[in-house]
């Protein structure tokens, strides 16, 4: 799957950090992303001592964007995409 691969995309490279969960030019959710990619390499370690990492995301309106995965909202993208995570938290 994309989202785990090592290498970046070549799309994240023109990433904008988001300041809201959702694309900055059409706010879209994050779900109608085509392509989805984490940044597992680079774990930043928050306050509470809990790892935060870079989600990247490929909207389908052409943005590229990225936010923390701590800022992601628990509801918004359910486990389908995230199931793999618990091998890198
Ligand atoms: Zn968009």
């Amino acid at each position: 799957m994309e989202a785990f691969t090592s290498t970046p995309p070549a799309w994240t490279e023109k990433a904008i950090h988001a300041r809201e969960f959702s694309c900055p030019t059409c706010h879209s959710s994050p779900m109608k992303a085509k392509s989805v990619w984490i940044n597992r390499r680079a774990p930043v370690y928050t306050q509470e001592n809990r790892r935060k990492w870079q989600e990247f995301y490929h909207c389908h309106c052409g943005c590229a964007w990225w936010a923390w995965s701590a800022d992601r909202p628990p509801s918004e993208l359910g486990e389908r995409i995230y199931l793999s995570q618990e091998d890198f938290l």
